[in-house]
């Protein structure tokens, strides 16, 4: 079988377009020039790299980002006094954090109107009510990526792979939204392989690589690859043994180029989302 790679280039450049010519009619007729700041509280390199890509990212779109580092003990000062300042339409808490700090109570300190990554665990609960809220953006990069390819959702079985509050449970509700069957596996589902190959639609958002081998995979499968995980050499890769399931699944998103440019597309979406007048 042929597997279709679901890349994420296009869809992203897309985006970004949108994100651009929203951003320069935000300027000129309102006057409103979309800000994005980035909480960076730890030295993590791979955080690191990827807040440089959203900072690039949202420079060359037209967006102003500042990277703001304060301190373990700075976060949640930083993150209220963001929420108040008018200038400032999203913010973004980075992880990893220091050691104690706990993400979901450092992020209930972002306005829900600038929680331009669905991380507010408000933002999850009104998501969950199917209330307006912006979701996390690696969710809607799944989603972006799923309506991009037209792969149809409902009464399909979707298993998704990861329970966290920023990926695995956003995933789930929006998926189940769209009417999606919808499966929820983790760290301690008895046979992770059987259940995957139940699915129509695989999404893979656990941080080990190649956790998913081609057993776990049904041939008309459609497989999302969420997964980021560092290689020795400076590398990327996802969750997914891309070379055993290539030729197995029906599609798969590659890694690197998958959901995480369409993820760095959205924020900055978010962000102009945020900066609209109502
Ligand atoms: P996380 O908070 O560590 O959650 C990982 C989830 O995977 C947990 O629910 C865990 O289960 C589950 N899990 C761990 N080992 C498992 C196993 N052997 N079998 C089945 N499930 C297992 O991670 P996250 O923040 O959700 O991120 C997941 C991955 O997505 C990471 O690689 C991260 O780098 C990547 N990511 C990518 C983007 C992007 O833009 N592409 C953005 C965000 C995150 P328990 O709950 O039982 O512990």
């Amino acid at each position: 079988m042929t597997t279709t790679i679901l890349s994420g280039a296009e869809l992203a450049r897309q985006i970004r377009a949108s994100v651009s010519t929203d951003a320069a009619a935000l300027g000129s007729m309102s006057d409103i020039h979309p800000r994005l700041a980035v909480v960076v509280a730890t030295d993590d390199e791979s955080s690191a790299w990827y807040v440089r890509s959203i900072a690039k990212t949202a420079a060359r779109s037209g967006l102003l980002c500042d990277i703001v580092e304060p301190g373990a003990a700075g976060i949640l000062g930083e993150l209220e006094s963001l929420s108040a300042d008018p200038t400032v339409h999203g913010i973004i808490l980075q992880t990893p954090l220091p050691a104690g700090a706990r993400f979901e109570e450092l992020a209930a300190a972002i306005s829900p109107e600038k929680d331009v990554d669905g991380a507010n665990p408000l933002s999850l609960g009104r998501l969950t009510a199917g209330l307006p809220a912006h979701p996390p953006a690696t969710a809607a990069a799944v989603m972006a990526l799923l309506d991009h390819y037209e792969i149809p959702l409902a009464g399909r079985r979707v298993v998704v792979v990861g329970r966290s509050n920023v990926v695995g449970k956003p995933v789930a509700h929006l998926l189940l939204a769209r009417d999606a069957t919808v499966t929820i596996c983790h760290s301690r589902t008895a046979d992770l392989a059987q259940c995957t190959r139940s699915a129509d639609v695989l999404v893979a958002a656990v941080g080990r690589p190649g956790l998913i081998t081609a057993e776990h995979v049904n041939p008309h499968a459609v497989v999302i690859d969420v997964g980021t995980n560092p290689t020795a050499d400076g590398g990327l890769v996802g969750d997914v043994d891309q070379e055993a399931v290539s030729g197995r699944a029906a599609a798969l998103t590659p890694v690197p180029g998958g959901v995480g440019p369409v993820t760095t597309a959205l924020l900055l979406r978010h962000t102009i989302n945020a900066a609209t007048p109502p």
